[in-house]
């Protein structure tokens, strides 16, 4: 179970401010934004936005 190639590609949010991350989730639960240990504010405390895979530039295409 244990297999690092099982994370998931998220986005994560900052819990404090909001800030939003391209991060990886574990499937242990753990959230790691891609390039930091922490947000700007210093918070460690993330969410993760399950997108499925959606990319940040796609917003346009988001319909109902
Ligand atoms: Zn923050």
């Amino acid at each position: 179970m244990a297999n690092r190639d099982d994370v998931s590609r998220v986005l994560a949010k900052c819990v404090t401010c909001g800030s939003v991350y391209a991060a990886r989730q574990w499937p242990s639960g753990d959230v790691q934004p891609i390039g930091s240990d922490n947000c700007s504010c210093g918070s460690t405390d993330f969410c993760s936005i399950d997108e499925s895979g959606t990319d940040p530039a796609a917003n346009d295409r988001n319909k109902e």
